[in-house]
């Protein structure tokens, strides 16, 4: 096993890697920008390096500044978290080259994967369901544009190879539409992506998106964690997360599962893994792979009470996953609200200092953030400030304890989306289970 790792992340994952170094009693190396100084993670390590200003490209996307840290305090391995370069083929390849073990997949399988249409084609092949569309990436020639789409089928969805974070994506209801939507999200693409390329697919009119976790060893064991059902979204961003899907007959998880634990095995996949669909009319239409660790973890280890951080770096380490398939068991019902620094209808965001900060607590209740009295969200980063996960024997148990923790929830000083989180456990069709993606948005339209 490692004795030291350093953590090339900030935030609630940050504070989340370090503890399971601790449970495991490996040294956490933490990294920090000058804007995250006072970030609880860095007040409770044992070794911190600054790694440079606030701006996430002279800092947490600064390749050699992390790779001198990882050098200067000695540490074996280097786990990236989500986000920042957690999906970066090149930094895992420059981790590597550099003597230390990334904790995630090889550079291979993230690079497959970081495009989505080499990563549609490898499900193709690997017998994965995905959601119809162009073969590919779409030509140039306007003629052929219209006779894709007009074989997918109006309405079509425009979506950039290299895109990620609910980015890059437009949909088209009309031929007449059709060539300019796909200029404007080529331009886009190559400027927020460094990548042009775009495909298209079948736009699913009421889907909902159901993930599937799973986990692998360098040894070719392969297991698949259940589902988690994300489809509480706003502007393709997941607000609310839980799992089991409410009411997906479990035969079908168990066959979903199955297919990505067989395709992880044809790519050599290692580490944790998510495949996310769409789900409509009782089948699953992959539409990408996540080569990370993801925010919404801990409603899976809820549900089956393995640690996926620890996992994680335990297979970095070379160890076999220590439990098969049949040892998995799903337990009870799990439901995560995100907490974001931003105002809970509007959606403008609100960095500043927190003067006031009460979390909830109780049975089947957990709370990961770095955040805490007087703690100053920084204006440079995402908005999350943590989260608020629940646990209950049924899902009803679970609603009425994220209800309870919700309002025992006091942050001051800035303003979050609790209040929106309070509206939603007691809106009556969240409550009833199976929105689907467009629901979220609806509700905003009309309620607000
Ligand atoms: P990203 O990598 O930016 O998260 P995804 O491909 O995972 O992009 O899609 C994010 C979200 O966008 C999905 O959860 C879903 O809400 C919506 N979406 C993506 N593809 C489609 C589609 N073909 N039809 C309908 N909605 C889609």
């Amino acid at each position: 096993m490692f004795k030291k790792i350093l953590v090339a992340n900030r935030g609630e994952i940050a504070l989340r890697i370090q503890r399971a170094c601790r449970e495991l009693g490996i040294k956490a190396v933490m990294v920090y920008s000058e804007a995250d100084k006072e970030a609880k993670y860095v007040k409770l390590a044992e070794e911190a390096v600054c790694i440079g200003p606030a701006a996430s490209p002279l800092s947490y996307l600064n390749m050699p500044a992390i790779i001198s840290a990882a050098e200067v305090t000695d540490a074996e391995a280097i786990h990236p978290g989500y986000g920042f370069l957690s999906e970066n083929a090149d930094f895992a390849e420059r981790v590597e080259k550099s003597g230390f073990q990334f904790i995630g997949p090889t550079p291979e399988s993230i690079r497959i994967m970081g495009d989505k249409v080499s990563a549609k084609q490898a499900m193709i092949r690997a017998g994965v369901p995905c959601v119809p569309g162009s073969e590919g990436e779409l030509p140039d020639d306007p003629v052929q544009i219209r006779r894709v789409a007009k074989s997918v089928g109006y309405p079509v969805i425009i979506k950039a190879a290299g895109g990620g974070g609910g980015r890059g994506m437009r949909v088209v209801h009309t031929e007449a539409a059709l060539i300019n939507a796909v200029q404007m999200t080529k331009a886009e693409a190559g400027a927020a992506f460094g990548n042009p390329a775009v495909y298209m697919e079948k736009f699913l009119q009421n889907p909902r998106h159901i993930e599937i976790q799973i986990l692998a060893d360098k040894h070719k064991n392969v297991v698949y964690l259940g589902e988690r059902d994300c489809s509480m979204q706003r502007r393709h961003q997941k607000v609310i997360e839980e799992a089991p899907a409410p009411g997906i007959p479990r035969k079908l998880i168990e066959k979903i599962g199955e297919r990505c634990v067989a395709a992880c095995k044809k790519i050599a996949y290692r580490g944790a893994g998510t495949f996310e669909f769409l789900y409509e009319n009782g089948e699953f239409y992959f539409i990408e792979m996540n080569t990370r660790v993801q925010v919404e973890h801990p409603v899976t280890e809820w549900i089956t009470g393995v640690d996926i951080v620890k996992t994680q770096i335990m297979v970095a380490a070379g160890e076999k996953l220590p439990f098969t398939q049949r040892d998995i068991q799903i337990r009870g019902h799990a439901i995560e609200c995100r907490v974001n620094a931003e105002d809970a209808f509007k959606f403008t965001p609100s960095p500043g200092r927190i003067t006031s900060w009460h979390m909830p607590g109780g049975p089947g209740v957990r709370v990961d953030s770095h955040a805490y009295n007087n703690y100053f969200v920084p204006p440079n980063y995402d908005s999350m400030i943590g989260k608020i996960i629940v646990h209950g024997d049924t899902r009803e148990q679970a609603l009425a304890r994220m209800q309870t923790a919700l309002a025992e929830t006091v942050i001051e000083g800035i303003s979050t989306n609790i209040p929106l989180h309070r509206e939603l456990m007691v809106d009556a069709k969240f409550m009833s289970g199976g929105t689907n993606i467009h629901y979220l948005e609806h509700w905003l339209s009309q309620h607000k």
